[in-house]
C-alpha cells in the first residue's frame, strides 16, 4: 500500500463539515428527492458536528487539556459575538419577554442553528469532570450519557412508551431543548477525538463504509417507525466517526489556520444568509424556488463573506519567526514554590528580577510570581522598578543599585524602596526632605555597596534620620558559591548579625534583615532573616557547575529557539562563513540558523564546541558565528529542512542543552549568558 499524501487533513475537513452544516439547514435536495434529501441532511451530514467536537477534543488532549480554559473562553466570546450578530433577526422574529430571552441564550443558543456553542461550553465542563475518573471510566460514562440522550432523540418513540422515561425526557426538553446536547452528546465526541484511535487504513475504510451503511439503514428504519423526536444522534454515529477520524488522522500533518477560521465564520454567518436568501426568494427571484440553488447561494455567500472577513482580520506577526525565547511560567512557579519550602518560618522569598529577570522578561515573570503569592521583588535600578509598578506589581520593590538622591520624588511616586549605598548616600536621600522607603546596605566584606558593618556610629546616625523609612537591612555574600571559602562567608555573616545586635541593644529596630542570595540559600543553613533574595536559581539554573551543598528539584524556565533559514550541501574541501573558517572534510550538509551574536549568544560559542538540537538530535555549530546567523552541521540528519525549529537552549525530545553547558564552554556564568540575551529575541510564554 502506498502511503497517503499528508497535509492538514483535519483542518481542511472542517471546511467540508461547515458545508454539511449549511446542508442540514437548507435541504439542497428537497426539490428533487425527499429520500435523497433525508439521507443527505438527516443522516450523512450528521457527521459534521461530531467531527468539530472530535477535532477540539483531539487538540485539547494533545496539550493535556491545559488549554481547556482558554478554549472555553474563546467559545464563549464567539458565542457572545453570535448573540449580537443575531440580535436583529431574533428581534424581528421575536416577541418573547426578557425571561424567555435569558433561557434561550443560556440553554437553547441564540438561534437554534447555533446550539453548538452553548452545548460545547456545557460539554467541556462535563468532560473536565469526567476525566477525573480516569480515561476509560470517562469514556464509559460519556457513552452512558449518549445512550441516555439517544432515548430523547432518535429513539424517543421507543422510550416515550415507558411513562417514567417519557416524563424524564419531557422534563429535559422543557428545561434545555437544544443544549441537552452539551450533556448527552458533546462529551462522548470530545473524548473520542481525544482518544484519537488509529486503525489500519483498510480497517478504517471498511469500517467507515459499513458503519455509514448501518447508519443509513438505522435512519430510514427509525423514520418509518416514526420514532425520532429529533435526529442528530444515532446508535451507529459514534462508530462512523471513529473510523472517519482514523482515516483523517492518518493523512493529517500540520495545521491550516485559515481553514479553521473560515469554518467557524461560515458556521456563524450561514443563518443570516439563509434568512436573506429566503427573503430574496419572496421577492420573486424564481430560481430561489429550487432547493439546490438556494443551498448553493447560501453556501457561496457564507464562504464569500467568511473570506472577506478573514481578509479584514488584523495581521499579527508571530514571535516565532526568527529567534525567540520561550518562558515556561509553570517552571517559574514551581521553582518559587520549591525555594519557599527551603525557607525557615517567617522568611519570605524576594524574587530578584533585575536585567529583565535575567533575560526571562521581568513583567511576565513578576506577574506570574505575584499570582503565585510572591510579595517582594528586587531590581537593579529605578527604571526597572517603575516598569514593574506600571504593570501592576504590588508589594515591596527594592532597588539594589545606586539611585541619585534627586530621584526621591520618583521613588515616592512609585512606592519603591531604595538601597542605601553608603553613609553619604543615606544622608543625601534624607536631605531631600521627604520620607523615603529604604533598606540599609551593610558592607560585610564584599566592598561593593554598603555602610561598613562595623561602623555602628554611622549606622545609628542613619537610623536617626526621620526622612529615612528604614524597612530593612541587608548585606551581600561575595563567596557563598565557593565551598572552599566558607570561612569568609562565616565572617561576613557574623559581622552582619553583630551589627544588627548592636543596633538593637542601642534601641534601634534594624528592620527586615536579608543576607542570602541564590548560593547563600543553597550552601548555608537556614538564617534568621526575613527574606532570601533569589535570582539565578529562581529561573531553575545554576551559575556554573561548581558544587553546592543542596540542589532542590528546579526546572529551567527558558528555552531559546531559532529557525533553519536554509540547508546547503558542501563538497569535500569547500569552505563556508567569514574567514572561510569552516572547511568540509566530507560531503557536508550545513543548516544556516536565524540566530547570532546580536541575539546575545557568545560569538566564541561556535568555536568552543557549541551545538544545537534539531529533530531531537545534537548537531555541532561550525564556522564563525555571524551577527544574525550561525551554521550547524546537519549531515547526519537528512530530514532537516528550511523552516525547522532549532533549539539553542532547552529541550527537544529527549535531548537537552542547558544554559550551564553554554556558559561553561564560554568561560562565563549563566547569569551573564541569560541576562545578555538580546531584546531582538522576543518572548513567548508557555503555561
Ligand atoms: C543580583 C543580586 C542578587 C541575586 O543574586 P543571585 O545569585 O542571582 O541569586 C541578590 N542580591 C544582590 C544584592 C544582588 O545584586
Amino acid at each position: 500500500m502506498t502511503a497517503p499524501v499528508k497535509g492538514p487533513a483535519l483542518d481542511r475537513f472542517r471546511l467540508l463539515a461547515a458545508a454539511l452544516v449549511v446542508c442540514i439547514h437548507t435541504g439542497p435536495l428537497e426539490s428533487f428527492s425527499e429520500a435523497g434529501d433525508f439521507w443527505l441532511c438527516r443522516i450523512f451530514a450528521r457527521i459534521a458536528v461530531p467531527f468539530f467536537l472530535m477535532v477540539s477534543g483531539h487538540f485539547l488532549d494533545r496539550e493535556g487539556w491545559k488549554s481547556t480554559g482558554r478554549f472555553w473562553k474563546k467559545s464563549l466570546l464567539i458565542y457572545m459575538a453570535a448573540v449580537l450578530l443575531y440580535l436583529p433577526l431574533n428581534l424581528r422574529n421575536g416577541g418573547y419577554g426578557p425571561l424567555e430571552w435569558g433561557k434561550r441564550l443560556l440553554l437553547d443558543g441564540t438561534l437554534y442553528h447555533l446550539w453548538y456553542f452553548p452545548a460545547v461550553l456545557l460539554g467541556l465542563w462535563v468532560v473536565r469532570g469526567l476525566l477525573k475518573l480516569g480515561r476509560p471510566a470517562a469514556l464509559a460514562a460519556a457513552s452512558g450519557l449518549y445512550l441516555l440522550g439517544l432515548g430523547g432523540d432518535s429513539y424517543f418513540g421507543l422510550t416515550s412508551r415507558f411513562s417514567g422515561l417519557g416524563a424524564f425526557y419531557s422534563g429535559v426538553f422543557t428545561l434545555f431543548d437544544y443544549t441537552r446536547n452539551g450533556l448527552f452528546y458533546v462529551p462522548l465526541f470530545l473524548l473520542l477525538g481525544a482518544n484519537g484511535k488509529q486503525w489500519s487504513r483498510r480497517t478504517a475504510r471498511t469500517g467507515f463504509v459499513l458503519s455509514l451503511t448501518a447508519m443509513t439503514a438505522e435512519g430510514f428504519a427509525l423514520r418509518s417507525l416514526g420514532w425520532p423526536r429529533h435526529d442528530s444522534m444515532y446508535l451507529t454515529l459514534p462508530l462512523c466517526m471513529v473510523f472517519l477520524f482514523s482515516l483523517l488522522l492518518e493523512r493529517n500533518q500540520g495545521t491550516d489556520r485559515q481553514a479553521r477560521r473560515l469554518s467557524v465564520l461560515v458556521y456563524l454567518l450561514h443563518p443570516w444568509f439563509i434568512a436573506l436568501v429566503w427573503a430574496g426568494g419572496r421577492f420573486a427571484v424564481p430560481l430561489a424556488e429550487n432547493s439546490l440553488v438556494r443551498f448553493a447561494a447560501v453556501l457561496a455567500a457564507s464562504f464569500a463573506a467568511a473570506l472577506v472577513l478573514d481578509k479584514l482580520r488584523p495581521l499579527s506577526v508571530s514571535p516565532q519567526t526568527r529567534a525567540w525565547r520561550e518562558i515556561d511560567l509553570n517552571a517559574l512557579r514551581h521553582n518559587a514554590q520549591a525555594l519557599r519550602t527551603m525557607l525557615p518560618k517567617g522568611c519570605e522569598l524576594m524574587a530578584v528580577l533585575k536585567a529583565d529577570a535575567y533575560g526571562h522578561g521581568a513583567i511576565r515573570s513578576a506577574r506570574c510570581l505575584q499570582r503565585a503569592g510572591t510579595r517582594a521583588f528586587a531590581v537593579a535600578c529605578l527604571q526597572e522598578g517603575i516598569a514593574l509598578r506600571k504593570s501592576g506589581i504590588r508589594g515591596t520593590i527594592l532597588i539594589l543599585g545606586y539611585t541619585p538622591p534627586e530621584a526621591v520624588p520618583i521613588l515616592r511616586r512609585w512606592r519603591l524602596t531604595q538601597a542605601v549605598a553608603d553613609e553619604a548616600h543615606g544622608h543625601a536621600l534624607a536631605d531631600m526632605g521627604k520620607p523615603v522607603r529604604v533598606h540599609i546596605a551593610l558592607d560585610t566584606g564584599m566592598h561593593r555597596l554598603g555602610v561598613p558593618a562595623e561602623d555602628t556610629a554611622a549606622l545609628e546616625q542613619l537610623y536617626g534620620r526621620r526622612e529615612l523609612r528604614i524597612g530593612g537591612v541587608f548585606s551581600h555574600l561575595c563567596a557563598s558559591d565557593d565551598l572552599a571559602m566558607d570561612d569568609y562567608t562565616s565572617a561576613q555573616l557574623s559581622r552582619f548579625y553583630s551589627s544588627l545586635n548592636i543596633l538593637r541593644q542601642n534601641g534601634f529596630d534594624p528592620g527586615k534583615a536579608h543576607v542570602q542570595a541564590s548560593y547563600g540559600l543553597l550552601n548555608l543553613p537556614p538564617q534568621p532573616c526575613a527574606y532570601v533574595r533569589a535570582g539565578i536559581i529562581l529561573y531553575g539554573v545554576r551559575s556554573d557547575s561548581s558544587p553546592s551543598r543542596q540542589w532542590p528539584e528546579l526546572h529551567p524556565a527558558l528555552s531559546l529557539r531559532a529557525r533553519v533559514a536554509c540547508v546547503r550541501t558542501l563538497r569535500p574541501g569547500e569552505r563556508a562563513g567569514y574567514g572561510l573558517e569552516f572547511q568540509a572534510e566530507r560531503e557536508t550538509r550545513l543548516a544556516v540558523l536565524t540566530i547570532g551574536y546580536a541575539d546575545g549568544l557568545p560569538r566564541e560559542l561556535a568555536r568552543r564546541g557549541g551545538r544545537v538540537l534539531l529533530h531531537g538530535q545534537s548537531c555541532p555549530m561550525v564556522g564563525r558565528m555571524c551577527m544574525d546567523q550561525l551554521f550547524a552541521d546537519v549531515t547526519e540528519l537528512p530530514e532537516v529542512c528550511q523552516g525547522d525549529i532549532a533549539t539553542i537552549i532547552g529541550r527537544d525530545g529527549r535531548a537537552e542543552i542547558t544554559a550551564e553547558e553554554i556558559a561553561e564552554r564560554c568561560g562565563t556564568i549563566t547569569n551573564e549568558l541569560l541576562s545578555r540575551l538580546g531584546s531582538r529575541a522576543p518572548y513567548v510564554s508557555i503555561r
